[in-house]
């Protein structure tokens, strides 16, 4: 099986390593193995769709650039495919599992590996500071998981938001989530998750990964994309809260100018006058649109409207 890789993060060779460790996991016939000894049935609405290249998963495993110290967080490990390798190459993995099928599978499956913290939870309903601490996640952590597609924006943005220690996340998602997340201003794939992601880490694209990795086959096309996080956010404003919601509102109905967009939104309270004279004040025409402001725009923006008084929502 081949995958289409761009730019140039070498995969790991993970074939090369000490023969006395238990087989990969994610080799095609050990995954059916596994699926045929369970009788598993996949779940779609689980987002369930299982790595079985080789060459992809060390192309993540390079992405993340594995250390023997680092502490990982996986969500949703399924039969343990990526598990393995993390749980081969650092010190411990934290995997957050909904389908209570896959937990005494990845028992079995992990059975080897000490180091990994199985967690059987709906990670969209965890506490995640409680989460971090209750599971000695206590320095920077590096997130690297095939994520279940259906709920990849909630999950990037709440660990991003809620400030647990992050160092980086390297996730597998959908490609036009993957070119949405690194998109630059005027560009048709720009948007509110652009410019959020952007505001919190430093996005690239390590691998565009074909229909043909997985089992199932999914949908749609795949891409690994890595996102570094930020010691700070690139700008600065003295209303975050203020500039998120002008950036929602911004891009809710692409092909309205911004002062109709922002005087508009029902969470927002600015009349056309107060918007126009703000973009005015900031060197901007008032026919302009969201696509074409950068976050240091929008900073400047919430800064100016900020001094109009309560934000509403
Ligand atoms: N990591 C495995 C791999 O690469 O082969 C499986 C990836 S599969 C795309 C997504 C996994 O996320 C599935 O195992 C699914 O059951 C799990 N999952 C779905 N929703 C979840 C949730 N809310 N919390 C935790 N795990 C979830």
């Amino acid at each position: 099986m081949s995958s289409h890789t761009k730019k140039n993060i070498s995969a790991i060779d993970l074939r090369d390593r000490d023969p006395s460790l238990p087989p990969l996991i994610a080799e095609p016939q050990n995954t059916i193995a596994v699926l045929q000894k369970y009788d598993f049935q996949f779940k779609k609405q689980f987002g369930q769709n299982f790595l079985i290249d080789l060459h992809v998963l060390g192309k993540i495993a390079a992405s993340a650039d594995l250390k023997e110290d680092d502490l990982c967080l996986e969500i949703g490990p399924g039969i343990g495919s990526l598990t393995q390798i993390m749980a081969e190459r650092t010190k411990k993995v934290v995997a957050v599992e909904i389908d209570d099928r896959l937990i005494s599978i990845l028992n079995e499956n992990l059975a080897a590996y000490p180091n990994v913290d199985l967690v059987h939870a709906d990670f969209m309903s965890l506490d995640l500071a409680a989460f971090f601490k209750e599971h000695g996640l206590d320095r920077p952590v590096k997130v690297v998981a095939n994520l279940p597609y259906y709920i990849t924006t909630p999950i990037i943005m709440g660990l991003f938001e809620s400030g647990v220690p992050l160092s980086m996340v390297v996730v597998m998602v959908q490609e036009e989530v993957a070119q949405r997340m690194q998109a630059k201003p005027g560009s048709k794939e720009y948007g509110a998750l652009s410019l959020a992601v952007q505001y919190y880490a430093e996005p690239y694209l390590a691998a565009h990964v074909p229909k043909n990795c997985f089992i199932p086959r999914p949908n749609v096309g795949s891409a690994v994309i890595r996102l570094t996080r930020r010691e700070k956010p690139p700008v600065r404003t003295a209303n975050e809260k203020l500039m998120f919601s002008l950036i929602r509102a911004s891009f809710g109905q692409r092909r309205k100018t911004l002062v109709n967009s922002l005087s508009g939104s029902p969470q927002l309270s600015f009349s056309k006058e107060e918007v126009t004279e703000a973009l005015h004040d900031i060197g901007l025409d008032e026919k302009v649109r969201g696509e074409a402001l950068d976050l240091e725009a929008f900073a400047r923006l919430a800064d100016r409207l900020n001094k109009k008084g309560p934000l509403f929502g």
